[in-house]
């Protein structure tokens, strides 16, 4: 059996891809007939899937190890063609949309791959080629500034991941000093981050105008591949959040402070819930591992089969080790139809979040893998966010093997953080809908209006007298801005349903898990609203949904004694 490291890499030859792919193209719009069509597609498909391997693999082993200097060079590479891959796939979905057996296609396939062709066609077009390569190299930029940072902290040099357990530290001074240098190394490259973000606004606005947009947003909107929902049902969500959350949010900051027996809670005192700490972990890396092996076996027998799949084909790589990009995603190889779990342990209790998070999101590519076309694979952001955020709650039951006597107050900074989250995600949205309709403001006014919209949402962040942090740059370390713009909102839809499914398994319905399953297995093949809706979950864009799902929440937070926690 193939482990990871046994996955083969090749350069893709893009000169050849074209010619084959453009040959299939054209073949395929002058068949006449239905069957021959439908052949010419799965030939298509072989190309695209091992064009898309080599792509998944070059970021996977590039992000292993940054330093690497083989995958360096091979992700400058795919860089530089992947709009070129980008322009090929527009052509097909082009063909495909414009063929003359739409019907029975359609039929065979699915809507939803017309949906997706539709709005990938609308944000392609040859002339942005250039346009979208130096937004690939600008993007590559943030990632590796960011992982440069090494950081003298007690004694050692140490990456931002490695920083993290000292901001939940239960000494004050400790928390305060981490903040700190890590401010100073976001601070002492402030104009730099600045100037990444800058010419990223500014190319994504030019490629907006070239497709004939008045701005990015909508562009943005379709590279989310939004099709049934627009910017002011997101606006309308955002309002509920406001309405909602943050009342919620500022009240549970000031009984944290009273927790932590601060008069004042700065914003280096909100990762720490109690006085006594977090929730402890009681295992080491490997032993994660292990009792994650152990829970999804008992889980349900699917979950059983991918569980072991995962770990005896060494899929998840989560120890942390120097060169290794920050963050954890989940990552799909159709050639292996394999999924694949990146992360950094930090030593804290959020590991146990990430890898259920991580998890959740390769069973769910594992549970579609029998769809048709690939690009069912995976769902858009916010059902999948879906898949993530849902297995972490969906793992509760099996948390005391993790955390023993500790268990509750996971469960409680579990909660409570996942609820505390939305507001800043209502925050990064809003933030890049200004930025992108006014795409020309300087990046000192870009952080005014941060500061301003933060304090909408977080009222009660304080920063201590931070020049940097009041100036409103707090933003720089948030990936998803630079990298994947709206996609932030994603995970407050996500969240809600996630918190929907919690409330559903804490009471024991029995039907919860189905729905999950029958969630997983949809994959990508429908829109957001269809998926959530066949699995019997909740529109979160409908007024009151919000309300209803947080309430029990809040409710059965403010029924845990926390006395001796
Ligand atoms: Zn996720």
């Amino acid at each position: 059996m193939k482990l990871f490291e046994d996955f083969e890499y090749e350069r893709i030859d893009i000169n050849k891809i074209v010619l084959e792919f453009k040959e299939l193209i054209e073949e395929f719009t002058n068949s006449g007939d239905y069957n021959e069509q439908d052949v010419i597609i799965s030939k298509i498909y072989i190309l695209k899937d091992h064009c898309e391997t080599m792509m998944g693999l070059v970021e996977i082993r590039n992000a292993i190890d940054t330093c690497d200097e083989y995958y360096e060079e091979e992700l400058d590479y795919m860089d530089e063609i992947t709009p070129i891959y980008e322009d090929l796939n527009s052509m097909f979905y082009k063909a495909l949309v414009n063929s003359k057996f739409k019907i029975e296609h359609e039929k065979k396939l699915g809507k939803q791959i017309f949906k997706i062709a539709d709005l990938k066609r609308k944000i392609f077009i040859p002339e942005v080629l250039n346009d979208l390569s130096l937004e690939n190299k600008l993007q590559s930029q943030y990632g590796k500034l960011k992982g440069s940072a090494s950081i003298l902290f007690k004694g050692s040099m140490r990456n931002l991941e490695e920083m993290v357990p000292f901001t939940e530290s239960i000494d004050r001074e400790t928390r305060q000093e981490a903040q700190k240098v890590m401010n100073k190394f976001y601070s002492d490259n402030e104009a730099e981050f600045d100037d990444i973000y800058d010419q990223l606004v500014k190319v994504r606005h030019q490629i907006a105008e070239k497709l004939g947009y008045e701005n990015f947003v909508e562009v943005g909107y379709n590279r989310m591949l939004r099709s049934d929902y627009n910017a002011e049902m997101v606006s309308n969500f955002r309002e509920q959040i406001y309405e909602v959350i943050v009342p919620f949010a500022t009240k549970w900051r000031g009984n944290q402070a009273k927790r932590l027996n601060l008069k004042e809670l700065n914003y280096y005192d909100e990762p720490l819930s109690f006085v006594s700490g977090n929730a402890i972990i009681n295992h080491d890396a490997d032993g994660i591992l292990e009792k994650t092996k152990i829970m999804f076996e008992e889980m349900s027998e699917e979950t059983k089969v991918f569980a072991n799949y995962m770990l005896d084909k060494e899929l998840i790589d989560i120890k942390i080790k120097p060169g290794k990009l920050d963050g954890g995603f989940c990552s799909y190889l159709n050639d292996y139809q394999a999924p694949f779990v990146f992360g950094n342990f930090s030593g804290t209790s959020t590991d146990v979040d990430l890898l259920t998070h991580e998890m959740g999101h390769a069973f769910q590519s594992y549970m579609s893998k029998g769809l048709k076309p690939s690009e069912y694979y995976y769902g858009t952001a916010e059902v999948s966010e879906v898949h993530s955020i849902g297995m972490e709650f969906l793992s509760w039951p099996w948390m005391e093997s993790f955390f023993g006597n500790e268990t509750e107050k996971y469960k409680y900074i579990h909660l409570s953080k996942t609820m505390l989250e939305i507001p800043y995600m209502a925050l990064v949205d809003e933030f890049q809908h200004w930025v992108y309709e006014n795409p020309h403001v300087s990046s000192k006014a870009r952080k005014t209006k941060w500061r301003e919209i933060e304090k909408k949402y977080l009222p009660h962040r304080m920063y201590d007298g931070n020049k940097y942090l009041e100036n409103g740059a707090y933003w720089h370390r948030q990936i998803h801005i630079f990298l994947d713009p709206f996609y932030y909102i994603d995970y407050a839809l996500a969240s809600t349903n996630a918190l929907e499914i919690w409330g559903r398994n804490i009471n024991e319905d029995k039907l919860v898990w189905d729905d999950y399953l029958k969630l997983c297995k949809l994959g990508g093949s429908q829109p957001f609203l269809n998926a959530i809706s066949l699995a019997n979950l909740s529109n979160p864009f409908e007024n009151g949904t919000l309300r209803k799902i947080v309430t029990p929440a809040i409710e059965w937070l403010h029924a845990i004694d926390i006395s001796k926690m």
